[in-house]
Parts: C-alpha cells; sequence; structure tokens
C-alpha cells in the first residue's frame, strides 16, 4: 500500500523541520518551494532553510529562554538543531552556522528519503482541495498566496509592516528611577514611567542619532516608512521631536519628588502577569547590540534585560488566536491543514523550527488517529503554543522568552532562570515518557 501524502508549502526553516518528521512518521511528502525562480527579497538563492539574515540560532545557555527551547527541541525530536551544530561556526555561548553548509545538510537529509518529492521553482497560490497540508510560508509569503489565504482565513489581509518595540523584564527595571502612572492620572498602573533630566536626555540623543541602524532590504526601503517611524528617524528630524512625540512629559508628575521631568520614556504592560514590559513609541532598526547600548542609557534601564529586540520588516502572519488550535492547526477545517513556522506568529528561526516540528507532530498523529501530544505550559514551547493560540488583544508574532512562562515567585530572583529551565526539563522529560513519545 502506498504511504499517505502530505503537501508541505515552503522549504524554509519550518517546512522543513516538519517534513523530516512526516517522513520519520512514515508519510510521504511532497514540498513546494518557489525560490529561486522567485525570491522574496531578503532569500537570496534556491537551497532550502536559508537563513535570511543574521546566522546566528542564539545561546546555547540553559539560562535563557534561547537554550531552554533548545534542549527542548532536542528532547522533542528536532532534525534541524543536530545539523546546525554539526555545521557551527565558533560563536562564544550562541550556535551560529555556516549557511550554506546548513542550507545543504538540510536539503540531503531530506532528499535522502524515498518519499520526499520536492518541487522547486513552484509558487503555490492555493490549497489541493482534500490533500493535508502545512502552510510554512514565512513572513514573506508571495503576495498572491497571501491574498488566498486572506480570504480562505476570512481575513481582510495578512501583510503587516511590522515594527516591533524592544519589550524588557520588569524585574530588571531600577524601580529607584522608574515609578508607576498614566497621564493626568489615567491608566493606572499599566504605565511605567522612566523620566530623564535635560543632560541624560541630549547624551541619549546623541547616541540614538549615531547609533548603527540594521541594512534595509531594497523592497523595505519602498514601503517601510509611511506607515511607522523608527524612533531613530524621528530623532534625526531635531532634537525635540521626540519630546514632543513617545517621550513628551506633560502630564507626568513623579510622585516620589513631585516634580515633572524634562523626558520620559513610557514602558506599557506587555502581559497580564506584568512581568513585561515594552518600550512606547520605541519601534527600532538599530543593531541588536546598539539597542542594548543606546536604550541602556535610559536612567532606569541602565541593567535592563530585553527579552525581544525591536525590528522592522515586512511581515505576514495569521491571526492565530482566532484561527489555530494549540498544535497550529487550522480550526473548522475537515481536511487537516496546519500552519507553521513565522506566518503562524511566533518569531524567530528556533521558534519556526520548533512550530514545524510540533505542527509535523502533530499532523502525523492525527492521521493515524492518535491525539495530540502534551506539551507542559512551564516549557517555552509549550507557553508560545499557548500564546500563539490564546493570546487576546493586538496580537504580535512572539519568540522564546521566560516572560511567558509561570511565575516562580518563591525562588529567589538570581536563582530564577536556572530554576525556569530545571522545570521545564523535568516536566517535559516526565510528559513525553507517560506519552510514549517516539523522539
Ligand atoms: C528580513 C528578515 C530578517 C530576519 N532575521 C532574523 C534573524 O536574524 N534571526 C531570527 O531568529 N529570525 C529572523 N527573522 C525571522 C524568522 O525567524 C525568519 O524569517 C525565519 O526564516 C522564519 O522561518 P519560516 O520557516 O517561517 O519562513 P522561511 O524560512 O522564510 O521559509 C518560508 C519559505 O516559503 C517559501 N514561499 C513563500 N511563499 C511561497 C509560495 N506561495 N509557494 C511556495 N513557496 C513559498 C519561501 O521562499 C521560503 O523559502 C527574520 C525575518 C525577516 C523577514
Amino acid at each position: 500500500m502506498s504511504k499517505q501524502k502530505v503537501v508541505v508549502i515552503g522549504g524554509g526553516l519550518a517546512g522543513t523541520e516538519a517534513a523530516l518528521r512526516l517522513l520519520d512518521e512514515g508519510f510521504a511528502v511532497e514540498m513546494f518551494e518557489m525560490r529561486p525562480k522567485r525570491l522574496t527579497g531578503a532569500h537570496e538563492g534556491g537551497g532550502l532553510a536559508e537563513l535570511v539574515c543574521s546566522n546566528s540560532l542564539k545561546s546555547t545557555q540553559p539560562e535563557t529562554a534561547s537554550g531552554l527551547l533548545k534542549e527542548e527541541l532536542d528532547l522533542l525530536g528536532s532534525r534541524l538543531l543536530p545539523l546546525a551544530r554539526e555545521c557551527a561556526v565558533p560563536s562564544g555561548s550562541a550556535l551560529a552556522v555556516d549557511r550554506e553548509q546548513f542550507s545543504l545538510a538540510v536539503e540531503r537529509a531530506l532528499c535522502e528519503h524515498d518519499d520526499f518529492i520536492l518541487h522547486k521553482n513552484e509558487e503555490v497560490t492555493s490549497l489541493e482541495d482534500g490533500v493535508p497540508t502545512i502552510i510554512a510560508t514565512g513572513p514573506l509569503t508571495s503576495p498572491s498566496f497571501a491574498d488566498y489565504l486572506a480570504k480562505l482565513t476570512g481575513q481582510d489581509r495578512l501583510f503587516f509592516y511590522d515594527a516591533i518595540a524592544p519589550i524588557v523584564s520588569f524585574d530588571s527595571v531600577d524601580m529607584d528611577k522608574a515609578y508607576f502612572g498614566g497621564r493626568y492620572g489615567k491608566g493606572g498602573d499599566d504605565y511605567l514611567n522612566l523620566p530623564m533630566n535635560k543632560e541624560e536626555y541630549e547624551a541619549f540623543y546623541d547616541a540614538l542619532v549615531n547609533a548603527e541602524t540594521v541594512h534595509l532590504h531594497n523592497f523595505e526601503k519602498r514601503e517601510l516608512f509611511d506607515g511607522c517611524m523608527p524612533i531613530e528617524i524621528m530623532a534625526k528630524r531635531g532634537s525635540d521631536t521626540m519630546r514632543y512625540g513617545p517621550m513628551r512629559p506633560v502630564g507626568l508628575k513623579n510622585p516620589k519628588t513631585g516634580e515633572s521631568a524634562y523626558a520620559v520614556v513610557q514602558l506599557r504592560k506587555e502581559n497580564v502577569a506584568g512581568d513585561c514590559y515594552n518600550l512606547v513609541g520605541f519601534q527600532t532598526n538599530l543593531t541588536y547590540g546598539e539597542q542594548k547600548r543606546v536604550f541602556s542609557m535610559i536612567p532606569a534601564l541602565h541593567s535592563a534585560e530585553f527579552l525581544r529586540y525591536g525590528t522592522m520588516h515586512r511581515n505576514t502572519y495569521v491571526k492565530s488566536p482566532e484561527l489555530l488550535t494549540d498544535r497550529f492547526r487550522l480550526k473548522n477545517f475537515d481536511t487537516p491543514v496546519y500552519i507553521a513556522g513565522q506566518i503562524s506568529g511566533v518569531e524567530g528561526y528556533v521558534e519556526s523550527m520548533m512550530s514545524g516540528l510540533i505542527a509535523g507532530d502533530a499532523m502525523a498523529r492525527e492521521l493515524k488517529g492518535q491525539s495530540p501530544l502534551s506539551l507542559p505550559r512551564t516549557t517555552i514551547t509549550g507557553a508560545l503554543t499557548e500564546y500563539v493560540s490564546t493570546c487576546a488583544g493586538d496580537f504580535q508574532p512572539m519568540n522564546a522568552n521566560f516572560g511567558l512562562l509561570p511565575e516562580m515567585h518563591t525562588v529567589h530572583k538570581k536563582q530564577r532562570k536556572q530554576a525556569y529551565h530545571d522545570r521545564a526539563i523535568q516536566d517535559l522529560t516526565k510528559s513525553i515518557t507517560q506519552q510514549n513519545y517516539n523522539a
């Protein structure tokens, strides 16, 4: 009897991880990848699993969210991570790869399978009726397929120009230099105000206008700046522009001193628990290193922990909380259709691999009539899949960070990250064993 076929659209990080899982589970996979005939504006060639920007898959340290996610993926049987390690280049405590070798290794691993068919240069513009499919077309999904998906899922559009501001952990804000309160007394504790005097503002301003920014791809230059303005561009319009914009001090008085500041940065609560805050109006295109250096000049952020850095690029993602289950399956579809990778609302290379793995595994289980794998909420994987499928309000793509996990208030702050790590690995190991999960 011939093997059941699953179609995977998109040969990026999520699509290839999903395909390898499905092949390992005994399915035949037919993959469609539009490159190199049709490039995205960021990808450069036709190789599978091409890393579009940095060659770093971030930290491997267990006390970082990124390091923990990698350990979880090892337990869950990621096929891409071991290949990345084989192609690693020296990069301190981060996992960085030779991108060409990595792409070749992934393609080789797939093409070794007799049940794998790869259609390169084929742009998909619609789904095939009744065929189990994983959509993994990424943040730069081709416009015609994005239009089709928007209609299929009942959304107006799927294109967004991402202008994400950085997020910091509440614990790392120096509260001696910050205070809660909304402008003119409105908004309660949802805002945290970081006052600056004239001298501090001027030093910050100088650093900001001279900081290094990320090179913008041509397609981004054309389309980006009408809709949203990075803070550094705003700053370049004049030394006081930010003080009449996101850093305006009016209506804000420090309750500790009764004084108004020269400028105020406002942080807004990012989650209900109140352990993550974003810098309001600070969408930016500075490099990550410059964000850390320049934004740490804000007095209350001198030791800030950046849970997510700001980014600006075109992004395509669906409103997952309305559309997807916590295993990335389209709800209310008779035919199994899963949406994985950045288009599902996760953000980052390793996060995209994770969603490909979970979607591939869930598809295999559904087709075999098995129940989905249960993922502990205390793991980055479980917390991120829950975020993507349940986030209330303004849904924005999210990367791995400890702010997603249930708090461990009883553990001292210094030991907390290690404790998050230990709890996650213990819970995931137990869950995998109980479910006889075959990694
Ligand atoms: C400019 C840019 C820079 C980024 N830099 C980083 C970074 O440095 N670090 C980081 O962690 N994350 C980064 N990201 C975010 C994200 O991690 C990556 O985009 C990641 O590659 C997403 O994985 P994916 O599998 O979802 O999509 P991709 O890896 O982009 O794969 C999607 C694939 O689908 C193909 N495709 C699209 N439409 C069709 C179609 N209709 N038919 C057939 N094939 C199609 C594409 O050609 C592509 O190969 C960046 C994103 C962008 C846009």
